[in-house]
């Protein structure tokens, strides 16, 4: 009888993990891989890389969930006021929408993909994004500076190198560096969305340098170094489920050469058969 309840209980967990959980709703904090951080949402994700002279935070959330990650970082143990820098995956509402509470509460620079500094600073996403129309604006950030591809951001120990990943927004961007534990060090890799979405009035196939803006990307991400893939959305590379199994295997649970692969795979299917339903 135990047993049957318990794999119910199973059963329900591994459903819960695969859907898309609520955007805004608190996550408990946790250590993915020696000083890299889950520090967002229920839904979305926000990385925390720490070191003793400041530490680097990968997106904010929604504009509901700056909350959730400013008591996340102090649930670590460590003082908003050592973020130093605020790293933008793309500048959409829900991994923006919280960047400036978050960048008034630390006094952190803000970074992003040279094309979407615009958009960090005024929360309006401009014409040539495919979702313009559709997306919500967001609170805009101050302090907000440009990166170009294969920018390192230093700061005392820490290097984190910009990739940009243009497509699903103009300023789409990578992020990646690596995390030691107990002496191995691995590659750790923020990816960005790379889903094709717009409203069905947006053609791609009337965009040719958005296309291979994509296709770019894909390529981009596949080759980098890539031991510990975190998606933007956390369920695309399965973090939840990663998270069970650390329970018990600890972090390696984590570790999985093929993810940033895996997480490429299905935003290349989606593209092309978007554009082939635009053919029709
Ligand atoms: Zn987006």
């Amino acid at each position: 009888m135990k047993l049957i309840a318990s794999l119910i209980l199973a059963a329900f967990a591994t459903v819960a993990n695969a859907q898309e959980r609520d955007w805004s709703a608190p996550q408990k904090p946790f250590t993915i891989y020696g000083n890299t951080h889950y520090v967002g949402t229920a839904g979305i994700s926000a990385i925390l890389v720490t070191s003793p002279q400041g530490h680097i935070l990968v997106d904010g959330t929604t504009a509901k969930g700056a909350d959730v990650v400013a008591a996340n970082i102090r649930a670590l143990g460590f003082k908003l006021e050592d973020v130093k820098y605020i790293l933008s995956s793309h500048s959409h509402e829900d991994h923006a929408g919280g960047i400036s509470a978050l960048q008034k509460q630390t006094g952190a620079t803000v970074l992003a993909g040279a094309a979407n500094v615009e958009t960090m600073q005024t929360g309006v996403s401009p014409k040539t994004d495919p979702q313009f129309g559709t997306l919500s604006d967001f609170p805009g950030s101050t302090k907000v500076r440009g990166v170009s591809d294969g920018e390192v951001v230093k700061l005392g120990p820490l290097a984190v190198t910009a990739h940009s990943t243009p497509g699903h927004t103009p300023g789409g961007t990578t992020w990646s560096w690596q995390s030691c534990e107990a002496g191995k060090c691995k590659n750790v890799v923020f990816v960005d969305s790379v889903t094709a979405i717009g409203p069905d009035s947006f053609r791609f196939t009337d965009h040719p340098e958005l296309v291979a803006q994509f296709r770019g990307s894909f390529k981009k991400i596949e080759g980098l170094a890539c031991d510990v893939a975190i998606a933007a959305h956390p369920e695309v590379n399965d973090l939840w489920g990663r998270q069970q199994r650390a329970e018990k295997a600890g972090s390696a649970a984590y570790v999985d050469k093929g993810a940033c692969r895996a997480i490429v795979e299905p935003g290349r299917k989606r593209l092309e058969t978007r554009l082939a339903s635009e053919k029709r």
